[in-house]
């Protein structure tokens, strides 16, 4: 009888895991990086760090770090969260100057008993710990900006082609699943605004039993379905990840009178087992994996193919 049969244990389960590491968008060198550190034999919670502040420290990525869009006055403002394999979990929230807020947000998990630092709080957090400020409003991001305040208009882009947030999930040579998440938000969003990305279960959610899953895209779809948690949750009752992912998205697009078309979002998985899954509404959503020693971007599948 099934109630008889034992209970698979972690211990059971981690032998078929090969290090891997599964980010969002086109993030060849951040997750190279990452993979270069499990080789090392670093934990998943360093290789995500490590992997993600490549690409916070990559100017040219106009959504992540330094370089990222403004908000519609002119103001660079990061979020950023991880969660390692002990469910434990730091976050901090609308952070100006200050350049790599996933490792202040891993501060926050390790150094202090609470889990979200937010604005000047989190900025002055990251001073005291040794960060430095600095400007991140680079002159592209800067130009942009002054050509998007011609018109003003207030409609957040959503970068459904290109580079955007990194979401970052690791399985090291333990098998302990850590992730990581880091963004500039949306372009030109108002000030003060904050989407899914540094929020537990929204941008970011691991449960080392079961695995882990990220998201990007519009912020706002992604709370309102607490997508990353709710993926963790159905691979927890047995979906894959790419069946939790597509019921994810199938969440979203789903609700009735729901116009999805002007916005994306997209998510990454991955389970205990070190199997993948990735599903967006819109083409062109891409993704990094390393596994069995090879780092590739591949094209998400995808809802809308009308
Ligand atoms: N998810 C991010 C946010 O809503 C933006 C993005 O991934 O493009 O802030």
């Amino acid at each position: 009888m099934r109630q008889n049969q034992p209970k698979k244990t972690v211990a059971s389960t981690i032998k078929s895991v090969k290090p891997l590491v599964i980010a969002t968008w086109k993030t060849d060198l951040a997750v190279e990086t990452a993979a270069a550190y499990l080789a090392k034999g670093a934990s998943a919670l360093d290789a995500v760090e490590q992997g993600c502040r490549i690409e916070e420290a990559n100017e040219k990525g106009q959504s992540v770090g330094k370089g990222g869009l403004p908000d519609r006055d002119g103001n660079v403002t990061l979020d950023a969260c991880i969660m390692d394999e002990k469910g434990n979990y730091g976050a901090v929230l609308g952070v100006k100057n200050i350049k790599h807020v996933i490792s202040v947000a891993r501060k926050v998990m390790e150094d202090t008993p609470h889990v979200m630092l937010v604005g000047e709080g989190a900025e002055q957090f990251a001073v005291s710990k040794g960060f430095e400020r600095e400007n991140l409003l680079t002159e592209a991001s800067k130009k942009a900006w002054e050509k998007w305040k011609i018109k003003s208009e207030y409609k957040p882009i959503i970068n459904i082609e290109n580079h955007d947030t990194i979401g970052m999930l690791a399985v090291d040579k333990d098998g302990n699943i850590s992730g990581a998440c880091t963004t500039s938000g949306l372009a030109y969003k108002l000030a003060g605004r904050v989407g899914d990305s540094p929020i537990i279960g929204g941008g970011l959610f691991v449960d080392n039993e079961v695995g882990g899953a990220s998201a990007t895209g519009l912020g706002e779809e992604v709370l309102k379905t607490v997508g990353s948690f709710l993926i963790v949750e159905l691979m927890r009752q047995g979906k894959t990840p790419q069946e939790a992912c597509e019921i994810a998205i199938g969440r979203i697009v789903n609700k009735p009178g729901k116009d999805f078309k002007n916005f994306q979002v997209g998510y990454i998985a991955v389970n205990k087992q070190g199997e993948t899954g990735a599903y967006s509404i819109h083409q062109w959503f891409s993704y990094n994996l390393f596994k069995n020693g090879e780092n590739k971007n591949i094209q998400s599948n995808y809802f809308n193919k009308a």
